[in-house]
């Protein structure tokens, strides 16, 4: 017998909860064209679900039914095959379906599954038009079922949770109704578009029309100015309107010649910055990048931590080193935090490397971002700017990774598959021989203490551009501030009289306040009961403008008209400010300012965004204030106060990394201050000057922060003095939920015998109530990686076992980043 070259069995990642690959049989006609990469669907317990081939093996597991794959999805791999060991490392580091992240990993809209059409019958439609029970008849499925004839996939999915899986099901045996199933889901796909060339040679031009002649002309602009020989017809025409006759006609004499190309849909909207190399660097920057540029060059992996202060030109040295590492042939990877796009750090590149560019962030369409994806897949760009899950973009061989502030907590994602992208980045890195960048005026406490023991290279810039000072902080104490009507005003004197002068001057301010809405409490002036969310445990923000009480967390409202919900009396008050407060009470302060808010109410989509940053840029706004979205990564010439409104927001917060962030937040908003040529002042308003994190961030000295920081740290075994793992057990019965943590904590202390790791818990969570789920956590707690790490896949058996009744979920949270 002959063997057969090709290997005959899959190795296939499912995307369902299934720890391991599963194997499946190619089918012969399809056989060699499938690569690793590639989507594929296959049949899974009675399902057709989407599934990524990892590898093919000969052999198959024993004692088991292989079934074969029902279709290829996909003609080219979605990702590098170097990817395949990446993924699986992540799996089992995250303990998370590997499927599962592989979907994470891609862009969304790629998965199909199939779901149940249920259509009406002939006979349906006699029986179901004499049903009169108004709980069915008064139904949205109903009505569809019995009026349009069927329920879409995405409506069935939802009642086979329901009890009317029953009904239907009983219907379906009367033959009322069928029910089928099919694929859904998968949308995103490749979009085609005419373009038009000039034929190679061309023959008596003269003869032409002027209608001809002009479309031509319009061609060899856009050819010689965007470098294609294809051009879309759609740009030809929009510069000449009778491009469109003229082009059929010109094909039909064989001067232009017309093909059906992929298309890749503009992102960028336009950008609002030119990069200009600055002539020369600063000693700072040379010295940095004399340290990067060789890494680079050896093609080694190279870890380094650029601590720079605000302003000492951190960008630069990316935008070098970028260069370089695409001089050899390398690919450049750019992770920035989520908010942080659309920032005059994404300009630069784009201005410095155009088309080469592609972007990846949540701002996009799924097709807009399918686009990115393939462009990337396929070497077309080989610089890639994204938020968190651009760490999982398909570039073959980077040579660089940044990520640029990297203490930012939205590195890590927060549900579902909870992974930490800078992390990962480094992880990345060191499978790629590539060099990773970790920048941040502010950087973590784990990431420093890495540098001090010499697992980074630390690269320090302490001085900003052009030996600009750092802002002059003044600390404002709200408890010795005159009270007005017995409560602390908004705005202190000196705070006021700071925007004042600064106006007087023509320059602007940044106002801040991380808190979004008019007022943080409505208390009731009776019983002295604040709102509260009817699903959660957490109070409800005042939003003035649309006269609603919001929760933060679920998105529950009520009308800011409610009584209280204790003894029902109507007189609520507002306690506490949020920035669309303070942006009703400016204008009464500052008449005449011209004030813009920023944050999450106003700018909803990121043209908002960009609307509000080009204002500010071009000096239409006096007081820019708002939310943490004011303080990433801006570079405004002409500021020169900022204010900060409240800087204990985060402090009483139970986490243990309340101080570090506290102290990263001001200094990243205070930093904002002076980066011009004229000097910058900051003034922070507090009702605890002495907290060690105010008076660090005020003498602009990170390294007493840390050095504060890691003394408890220690004393307490925190991280980076060990590994944290957080089980939280959810459910809606609190009892039962309970109960489970405690056997779950049992069971824990049973497989460590009482010493590695710890065990600390079960308690419930801070906020023990969410969208109607308690909330219990255990905290796992390892000096060891390697046996924490052993230890929860022991546990992981057990969870299974706990949560099979679906009364509870369980999930671990490897490297939690909040404890709330
Ligand atoms: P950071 O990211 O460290 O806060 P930036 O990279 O935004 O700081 O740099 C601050 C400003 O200094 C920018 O406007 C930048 O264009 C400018 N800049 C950077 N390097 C130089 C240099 N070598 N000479 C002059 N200006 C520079
Ligand atoms: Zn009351
Ligand atoms: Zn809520």
């Amino acid at each position: 017998m002959t063997t057969d070259p090709v290997k005959n069995f899959l190795e296939v990642a499912v995307t369902a909860p299934v720890n391991k690959p599963l194997t499946y049989l190619a089918p012969d006609d399809c056989k060699k064209r499938l690569k690793q990469g590639m989507r594929v669907l296959v049949p899974l317990g009675g399902r057709k679900i989407t599934g990524y081939i990892l590898g093919r093996t000969d052999t198959a597991p024993v004692g088991q039914q292989i079934k074969k794959i029902y279709k290829v999805l996909d003609n080219e791999p979605l990702f590098p095959k170097e990817q395949v060991d990446f993924y699986k490392w992540i799996a089992n580091y995250y303990h998370y379906p590997i499927g599962e992240v592989i979907k994470t990993a891609l862009p969304a809209g790629l998965t199909k599954k199939s779901g149940r059409r249920i259509k009406i019958t002939d006979a349906g439609k006699k029986h179901l038009a004499e049903i009169s029970e108004s709980a069915i008849t008064g139904t949205p499925w109903f009505s569809s079922l019995l009026h349009k004839g069927a329920i879409s996939p995405h409506a069935a999915a939802g009642l086979w949770r329901t009890k009317e899986r029953g009904l239907l099901e009983l219907w379906e045996q009367k033959g009322w109704v069928a029910i089928s199933i099919e694929l859904v889901g998968g949308t995103a796909k490749t979009k085609n578009e005419t373009c038009c060339a000039l034929a190679e040679n061309i023959d008596n031009p003269d003869s032409l029309k002027v209608s001809e002649q002009k479309t031509i002309a319009v061609l060899q602009k856009i050819t010689s100015a965007t470098k294609r020989r294809f051009v879309p017809r759609r740009e030809i025409t929009l510069e000449y309107r009778g491009a469109g006759k003229a082009l059929k006609s010109l094909a039909g004499k064989n001067i232009v010649i017309f093909e059906e190309q992929q298309v890749y849909r503009d992102p960028f909207g336009d950008s609002f910055l030119q990069s200009d190399i600055p002539e020369t660097l600063t000693d700072e920057q040379k010295k940095a990048l004399s340290s990067i540029l060789p890494a680079i060059k050896e093609g080694r992996f190279a870890p380094f931590l650029l601590h720079g202060v605000t302003g000492s030109g951190k960008t630069e040295v990316y935008l070098q080193a970028a260069t370089f590492v695409l001089e050899q042939g390398r690919s450049v990877l750019l992770l920035v935090p989520e908010i942080a796009l659309a920032t005059q750090l994404e300009a630069h590149f784009l201005a410095r490397f155009g088309s080469r560019v592609a972007l990846l962030h949540s701002g996009l369409g799924s097709g807009q971002r399918f686009d990115q994806w393939c462009r990337i897949a396929e070497g077309k760009a080989d610089v890639v700017i994204g938020a968190r899950s651009a760490v999982f973009a398909p570039l073959k061989n980077p040579g660089l990774i940044i990520v640029d502030e990297e203490h930012d907590s939205s590195y890590k994602q927060d549900d579902g598959f909870r992974y930490h992208a800078r992390d990962l980045a480094v992880l990345r890195a060191s499978r790629s021989a590539a060099v990773v960048i970790l920048g941040s005026a502010t950087p973590s406490v784990t990431s420093y203490y890495h540098a001090s023991m010499g697992k980074y290279s630390l690269l320090d810039m302490r001085k900003r551009i052009e030996e600009r000072p750092l802002p002059a902080v003044e600390i404002v104490n709200m408890q010795s501030v005159k009270t007005i009507a017995g409560r602390p005003p908004v705005f202190s004197p000196l705070l006021i009289k700071n925007l004042q002068d600064t106006l007087e001057r023509g320059e602007q301010s940044l106002v801040f306040l991380n808190r979004r809405g008019y007022a943080n409490f409505m208390i009731c002036r009776d019983c002295g009961q604040a709102a509260q969310c009817a699903h959660c445990q957490v109070s409800l923000t005042l939003h003035r403008s649309e006269n609603k009480l919001l929760c933060h967390y679920c998105g529950f409202t009520v009308s800011s008209k409610t009584v209280c919900a204790n003894c029902q009396s109507p007189s609520l008050t507002a306690i506490g400010v949020g920035t669309e407060r303070l942006e009703h009470e400016l204008p009464e302060i500052l008449p005449g300012a011209r004030i813009a808010r920023l944050d999450r109410d106003t700018c909803r989509k990121r043209s908002d965004y960009i609307k509000i940053l080009r204002a500010v840029h071009k000096g239409e706004i006096d007081i820019l204030l708002g939310t943490q979205m004011i303080t990433k990564g801006h570079h405004f010439p002409n500021v020169t106060l900022v204010g900060i409104v409240l800087a204990d927001t985060g402090l009483g917060l139970p986490d243990f990394r309340a101080g570090e962030r506290t102290f990263q937040l001001i200094s990243q908003v205070a930093g904002r201050a002076g980066r011009g040529e004229k000097s910058g002042r900051v003034i922070i308003q507090t009702f605890q000057p002495e907290h060690y994190s105010i008076e660090m961030a005020r003498n602009h000295n990170y390294q007493g922060m840390y050095a504060r920081e890691i003394e408890l740290r220690k004393a307490l075994g925190y991280p980076p003095f060990s590994r944290l793992a957080n089980l939280k057990i959810e459910g809606t019965d609190n009892d039962y939920v309970r109960d489970k943590a405690f056997r779950l904590a049992n069971m824990a202390k049973k497989f460590c015998k009482g010493t590695e790791p710890e065990i600390l818990g079960p308690a419930p969570a801070p906020l023990t109530r969410l969208r109607d789920n308690y909330r219990w956590q255990l905290l796992i707690k390892g000096k060891k990686l390697e046996a924490l790490h052993t230890f929860l896949h022991r546990l992981e058996g057990e969870i299974g076992g706990l949560s099979k009744a679906g009364k509870v979920r369980i999930v671990i949270d490897v490297d939690p980043e909040y404890m709330m």
